[in-house]
C-alpha cells in the first residue's frame, strides 16, 4: 500500500488502514472516516461532535452508527476511550493493541497517551491476588500540561 503525500493525517490513517488489513478486520468507509476525524482531532473528541463533523460528507449518520464505528476502533485498538471526558482519541500505538494510559490537562484539555504495556500488565496482573475479576481498566491521571503551568495558554 502507499502512503499518500506527506500529511501526517493520511500516513496515520494509512497505515491504521494496512494494520487493519493485516489483521483481517475492514475498516469500512465509515471506520475509515471516523478515525480520520479522531486522528485529526488535537483534543479528545466527542461522539456528537463527530457526528458534526461528519454531516458535511455523509449527511446525518445515525449516533448509533457512529457508537458501533467508535466501539470497533476502542476494540480493535485504534482509538481509545477517555472515560473521564466520554471522548476519543487516536491511539499513538496500533501495532500493538494495549490498554491505554493518560496524563489529561484540566485547563486545556490536552491529551498525551504514555507508551507502556508493562505498568498496564502490573495493574491487571495484581487483581487476581484480590480474588478481583477486571472488566475494564482506566488510568488517567489528570493535571496541568507544562504550557498551562508556565500560563502559556
Ligand atoms: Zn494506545
Ligand atoms: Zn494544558
Amino acid at each position: 500500500m502507499s502512503v499518500p503525500s506527506d500529511d501526517p493525517i493520511a500516513q496515520r490513517v494509512a497505515h491504521a488502514q494496512a494494520v487493519a488489513a493485516a489483521r483481517g478486520l475492514a475498516l469500512t468507509t465509515l471506520r475509515r472516516q471516523v478515525y480520520t476525524l479522531v486522528a485529526a482531532s488535537e483534543r479528545p473528541i466527542g461522539a456528537y461532535d463527530l457526528l458534526a463533523a461528519l454531516e458535511p460528507e455523509r449527511g446525518r449518520v445515525p449516533p448509533t452508527t457512529v457508537y458501533r464505528a467508535l466501539d470497533f476502533l476502542v476494540e480493535h485498538g485504534f482509538v481509545h476511550r477517555i472515560e473521564s471526558k466520554n471522548a476519543f482519541i487516536a491511539c499513538c500505538d496500533v501495532d500493538h493493541p494495549h490498554q491505554g494510559q493518560f496524563l489529561i490537562c484540566e485547563a486545556c484539555g490536552e491529551t498525551i497517551e504514555i507508551p507502556g504495556g508493562e505498568l498496564a500488565r502490573q495493574l491487571a496482573g495484581s487483581a487476581p491476588a484480590h480474588g478481583f475479576e477486571v472488566h475494564r481498566q482506566v488510568v488517567e491521571l489528570s493535571g496541568l500540561c507544562a504550557a498551562c503551568q508556565h500560563g502559556q495558554r
